[in-house]
């Protein structure tokens, strides 16, 4: 099957201007050619979908999100905890509405039960709609870390034991919770940290054995400075990093995955658990500090891309945020495509409009240049060739 898309404009996610009447040529599941409508030969036969006055881009890239929580719904770590069969239900509704939303891969940071591994499943098989997964399978947390819901790892040996238990059953990355976080009660607040140099050495040592990255749930202080030193491959969050952090982690080409709706947005965190003074007053403290925060990061130079965090349909949110914040539009879509997937390792297959790569696409109304909040109306969604954005609406 031979298609053709054409657009007033096409950002084709390898950094070059927009190519202004372009048209996108794909072969089966993969992309043929892009360039300008007129370049492109129309083979016989082939389905033509004309997107009209819109832009085309390449599928959304979520650096990090969660498939079965739902931030707003408060107590994420109770809803980890709750009965299997209704977490899968909840991820799955949770997946069509990233997958309506533009993402079309997504990187799952951590879920009990090892649910990832079968909603990856479901999802190549076609039996449900969702994003392409890349799955950390159980996150790696002490018993009185972040994020620690039913399996923790303490120690050297049970951190080897559970990351070999993940890879056995077919994790792409290890997760794993150094500092406190916004939405946790344990600890002492978001720069404490629950694991020693030695025990982050063994967790690097154990993935990159097996050809696995790791990425650390981590905001800063001594916590983020040992993961960084120990040669982690992404800081996830990284709100306290101090300028000497980040000149270490250019220095290492360890990228910084960032997100800020599950803060900052009103259906995130505060939805959940505003009622918890302790929490709300992180989070107060949190939007305070993070455009400053930001600011330092696009100067630091140090590679960045975005996520969602849990804040499922709001791909958007977080490229607008940024974008007020000072990064460029172009740079803001490019840190949901092609640099989150360099970030999780995806770049060969999905990211940007390339010949070879995967025919991950979509369309939004009007110029995203102009205006990001135009990422929010989306238009065509094609995976690997496929459309989803005909799935009906629940
Ligand atoms: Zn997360």
């Amino acid at each position: 099957m031979t298609t053709v898309v054409t657009a007033r404009r096409v950002i084709d996610g390898t950094g070059r201007a927009p190519i202004e009447d372009g048209a996108v040529l794909i072969d089966g599941d993969r992309i043929a050619a892009v360039g300008r409508r007129a370049e492109i030969p129309v083979p016989d036969g082939a389905q033509l979908i004309d997107c009209g006055d819109q832009t085309v881009l390449p599928g959304f890239v979520d650096a990090h999100s969660h498939a079965s929580l739902i931030p707003g719904l408060g107590d994420q770590d109770g809803q980890q905890m709750e009965p299997v069969n209704r977490q899968l239900l909840r991820a799955a509704s949770c997946l069509r509405t990233d997958l309506k939303s533009g993402v079309t891969t997504m990187r799952v940071m951590g879920e009990e039960h090892f649910i990832d591994v079968d909603l990856r499943t479901a999802i190549a098989a076609g039996q449900i709609p969702g994003p392409r997964l890349l799955i950390a399978t159980r996150p790696i947390t002490a018993r009185n870390g972040h994020g620690a819901a039913l399996t923790f790892s303490d120690g050297e040996d049970e951190i080897r034991k559970h990351i070999r238990e993940n890879l056995a059953m077919g994790a792409d990355l290890i997760k794993l919770f150094m500092t406190g976080g916004v939405s946790s009660t344990k600890g002492t607040g978001v720069a404490w940290y629950s694991y020693s140099p030695r025990e982050v050495e063994v967790a690097v040592e154990e993935a990159h054995r097996s050809n696995k990255p790791v990425a650390v749930h981590a905001h800063g202080g001594p916590g983020a400075r040992i993961c960084i030193e120990a040669g982690v491959d992404t800081i996830e969050h990284g709100k306290l990093l101090e300028a000497d952090d980040l000149r270490e982690m250019r220095r290492r080409g360890i990228w910084l995955v960032t997100n800020n709706a599950v803060s900052g947005h009103p259906d995130g965190i505060e939805k959940g658990d505003g009622h918890d003074p302790k929490i709300m007053a992180r989070l107060a403290e949190s939007r305070r500090n993070a455009p400053a925060n930001f600011k330092a990061v696009l100067d630091s130079g140090v590679r960045w891309a975005l996520g969602t965090d849990a804040m499922h349909g709001l791909m958007w949110w977080e490229i607008a945020t940024v974008v007020g914040w000072g990064a460029s539009p172009h740079d803001a879509i490019l840190a949901a495509t092609r640099w989150a997937a360099e970030a999780i390792g995806m770049e060969r297959e999905v990211g940007s409009l390339q010949p070879g790569k995967l025919a991950h696409l979509i369309s939004v109304e009007g110029d995203p240049l102009r205006d990001a909040a135009s990422l929010q109306r989306i238009g065509l969604i094609l995976q690997g060739g496929r459309r989803r954005d005909t799935l009906s609406v629940e």
